[in-house]
Parts: structure tokens; sequence; C-alpha cells
């Protein structure tokens, strides 16, 4: 009985701490009115619902990808939607002087910037490692120098507003998945750069926020393409994880889950049970008998 009050007291003192913690700020849409946002890959999936839920806060949005004749859409519905000002570059962010080139942009077009929203992610396979290193140091080109290349040249902007970088990662940034072993690895040095990034802000009284966004499977249509057939859960809804990652931005979170039962609570396994998390995440593949 001792035993168990030792442990149930801090455990229940933890809980309200938390509980406190994450009801201290509420968030309200008028956070992200007039605020100067860039989205980065935001001409389909997450970052095109980023974009409308910006919209209809009343933000001045910049949105970028490759794609132009989708941009223009998702601008003209941004504009349709309530934004206070919508634009578009279109580039790749193999290149990281375009990648520079849309910071610039902003500084340009909207004066400076309030948020920096990283969530744009290259193509890569769904399957074993097939041995191409060269196809690893491209993705790591487009899913993270390029976020570190945009946030460098950003970082002026953002000590002025005082503003923050949102980084979109995955549960595969945070514990092995298999059959994504190059992006795995490009989330993976993501959380290293930001987090390492956000201590020395903090050591330096640097008030830019940085979240990190730990996804689950969402319903967008290259990961139902690629995953549904193959992963036994079913994928969460993407406007609903878009508003999800604007509330943790603009209540300054340092890392945002979503959905919090299929990411975070398993992610409470993995230093004190790393095999049962292993295994769990591989029982959520459909694998065939070996
Ligand atoms: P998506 O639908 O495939 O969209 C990717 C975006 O990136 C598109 O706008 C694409 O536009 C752009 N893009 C691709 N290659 C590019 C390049 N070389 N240069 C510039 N832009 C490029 O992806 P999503 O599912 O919405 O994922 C968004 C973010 O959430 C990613 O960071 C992803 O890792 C993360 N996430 C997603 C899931 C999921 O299940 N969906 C799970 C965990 C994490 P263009 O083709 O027009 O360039």
């Amino acid at each position: 009985m001792g035993r168990l009050q030792k442990i149930l007291i801090p455990l229940l003192g933890l809980v309200l701490a938390l509980w406190f913690y994450s009801a201290r700020d509420t968030f309200t849409p008028e956070m992200l009115r007039g605020k100067r946002v860039i989205v980065t890959g935001a001409s389909t999936g997450i970052g095109e619902q980023i974009a409308y839920h910006l919209a209809r806060m009343g933000s001045h949005i910049l949105i970028t990808a490759r794609t132009e004749a989708r941009l223009q859409k998702v601008v003209q519905r941004c504009l349709e939607l309530g934004a206070a000002s919508a634009r578009f570059v279109s580039g790749t962010m193999e290149d990281m002087a375009f990648a520079q080139h849309v910071v610039r942009e902003a500084q340009t077009s909207l004066g400076g910037l309030d948020m920096l929203i990283l969530n744009h992610v290259g193509a890569s396979y769904f399957g074993f490692f097939d041995g191409d290193v060269e196809h690893v140091r491209k993705l790591l080109e487009i899913n993270f120098l390029s976020y570190v290349a945009m946030a460098t040249s950003a970082l002026p902007m953002l000590k002025e507003s005082e503003g923050s970088i949102v980084v979109v990662s995955s549960m595969a940034g945070k514990v092995g998945f298999p059959f994504t072993v190059p992006y795995s690895a490009t989330k993976f040095a993501l959380d290293g750069f930001f987090s390492s990034l956000r201590q020395e802000f903090s050591i330096q009284g640097i008030n830019v926020s940085i979240t990190l966004c730990i996804l689950g499977f969402i319903d967008t249509e290259r990961a139902v393409r690629a995953a549904a057939e193959v992963l036994r859960e079913r994928p969460a809804p993407r406007d609903e994880c878009a508003l999800e990652i604007l509330k943790g931005a603009a209540l300054r979170r340092r890392e945002l889950y979503y959905r919090y039962s299929s990411t975070r609570l398993p992610l409470l396994l993995r230093d004190c049970a790393a095999e049962l998390l292993d295994y769990l995440v591989r029982s959520r593949y459909r694998l065939p008998a070996p």
C-alpha cells in the first residue's frame, strides 16, 4: 500500500500538472488574423488545408510547391474564403536558392513574416530499403536541407515579429518505421536540428517558437495511395489535422501530436519498453508471412 501511494501521488501530481499546462491557453482564430504566413507544400494534402484554414482566419498567405496550376486554384479558393491576401511562388525545394527565394518573396510582398510553416515532402517509395543512397541524399535535400535553408533565411524576420516556425514531421521521425527508411531518416533529422535550435533560442533569449508536429496516418491522396492497403488503421481527416497544426502553432507549443491516441500514447513506451513499441509499430502493417 505504501509503495502504491509513493507511485500514485507523484503520478496524480504529474497528471494535474499536465492538465493545468495544457488548459493554460485557448486557441481563438483571431490569433492568426492579419498574420503573414508562408505554407510550403500547399498545392495538395495537409498544406492545402492549412492554407484554407488560414484564409478563413483572415491571414496573409504565401504558398509554394512545384505545380503552378494547383497553386493558382488554391490561391483563388483562399481569396474566396476570406484571406487578407493570398499569393504563390512555384518551384522545387531540391534547389536551396529557390527555398531562400520564397522567404525573400515574403519580405518583398508581405513586408515581413509571422509564421513559417514547413510542410512539403518529396516523393519516396514504400517498401524495403533498396540501397539507393542517391535517393536518400536527394530526399534529405528536399525534406530536411530546404527546411533548414528556409528557417535560416526567415530568422531575421521572425525575430522581428517574435514569430513561429512550424515543422511538419511524423511518427516515423520519432520511432523506427519499416518501409519508409529514407523518409524516416529525413524526419529524424528535422527533430535533431529544430529541437537543438530551440535550445539555443532559449539560451540566447530569442522569442521565436518552434513547433514540431508529430503526425500519424492522415487521409491525403499520396499517403492513402501508398499505405492504405497495408496499414491496419484508418487515416485521420486532413482538414482536422491542418487545424490542429495551426492551433499548436498559435499557442507556441513545442510539439504537437495528431492523433494523440496513435502518436503520443504509444511514444510513452519509447524509453521504458522500446521493443514493445517496435512490435506495436510492426503490428500496424498487414505483412506477408516470412
Ligand atoms: P502531399 O499531399 O504529398 O503533399 C506534398 C506537398 O509537397 C505537395 O504540395 C507537393 O506539391 C509538395 N512537394 C513535393 N515535392 C516537392 C518539391 N520537390 N519541391 C517543392 N514542393 C514539393 O503530402 P501530405 O500527406 O499532405 O504531407 C504533408 C506533410 O505531412 C509532410 O511533411 C508529411 O511528411 C507529413 N505527414 C503526412 C502523413 C500522412 O499520412 N499524410 C503522416 C505523417 C506526416 P507539388 O507536387 O506540386 O510540388
